[in-house]
């Protein structure tokens, strides 16, 4: 019982979560404040009353429209915040049973029982797709990846993977180089991944430039493979981007088939394809399920 209200829980604050993101996303790119003033219609200004900012709710009530201009609410407000409600809500779903296990107790400290439960993994995860489905629509919407994010998920997932490591060599009591030692290989085991991954897009620019003679990948999307990383580890990252570039290439070919999008949309897709947006879906698509993809591909590989 306790798992299903947490899980309505968790999902209700994602949703409010994802409602703020929404205004974050409309802002940001014009440099307004996300606090001031209070939501409006971006189409005739006028201020929204408490029931028009519901989530998901408001948009179906309003029929995707606002009630006094009549313009369009854009599908992206209720995608935003079904999407964080649902993985908040998945991830809580995941992560409560071992949370109330009896193995698990309070008795040995906050830490002990953040590491044990997995409840350090799972509140890391809650921010990381938050961040992810942001860095998705920006790049999607505006081909922009705003540094603040990517070099902030870069140094917040180092920080927690790492704190991570150091929790469980602690816990294990199996360290004999002492705490610094610890710290130092944590952070070196959770920096390679990062570095290697976004030397990956760094090597591919590189490759593209040498034979193209013009920028292919963005340096944007470098930051975010090294996020991707630091979170998830070199293969979670060598996941994400695999899928990344399968959906890419589906959706150009997409493009392409479609004739009224065929014309300029060669130019178009060498302009406009968002990476980024790819590989933030596959970043999501591998937190949630990279492993068990993994040992299928190794199994189906014969490893
Ligand atoms: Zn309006």
């Amino acid at each position: 019982m306790i798992r299903i209200y947490g899980t309505i829980l968790a999902g209700l604050l994602g949703l409010a979560f994802g409602s703020f993101l929404n205004v974050c996303l409309s802002r940001w790119p014009q440099g307004e404040s996300v606090v001031r003033p209070r939501s409006h219609c971006r189409s005739c200004g006028r201020t929204l009353a408490c029931w028009e900012n519901l989530p998901v709710l408001s948009w179906i009530a309003l029929r995707g429209r606002c009630r006094t201009c009549k313009a369009g609410i854009g599908w992206r407000y209720t995608a935003v915040e079904l999407a964080v409600g649902l993985l908040w809500a998945l991830t809580t779903w995941r992560v409560l049973p071992a949370v109330f296990s009896p193995d698990v107790s309070l008795t040995e400290g906050p830490l002990v029982f953040l590491y044990t439960s997995g409840l350090d993994i799972a509140l890391g995860r809650l921010i990381l797709y938050w961040a992810l489905i942001a860095l998705g629509v920006l790049d999607a919407e505006h081909l922009w990846l705003p540094n603040w994010i990517t070099l902030t998920g870069i140094g917040l997932g180092i920080s927690l993977n790492c704190a991570h490591l150091v929790l469980a060599d602690w816990i294990a009591e199996g360290s004999s180089i002492g705490l610094p030692g610890t710290i130092a290989v944590s952070l070196l085991a959770v920096s390679i991944p990062a570095l290697a991954s976004a030397g990956l897009i760094l090597l591919i620019r590189w490759v593209y430039w040498l034979i193209r003679r013009r920028e292919g990948i963005g340096l944007g999307d470098a930051k975010l493979m090294a996020m991707l990383g630091a979170w998830l580890g070199l293969s979670g990252a060598l996941l994400s981007f695999g899928i990344g570039v399968v959906m890419g290439a589906f959706f150009a070919l997409v493009a392409l088939a479609v004739p009224a999008a065929r014309r300029d949309s060669e130019t178009w897709l060498a302009a406009k394809l968002p990476l980024g947006t790819f590989l933030c879906v596959g970043g999501i698509v591998s937190a949630l399920w990279g492993q068990p993809i993994i040992d299928a591909y190794l199994r189906w590989a014969g490893f």
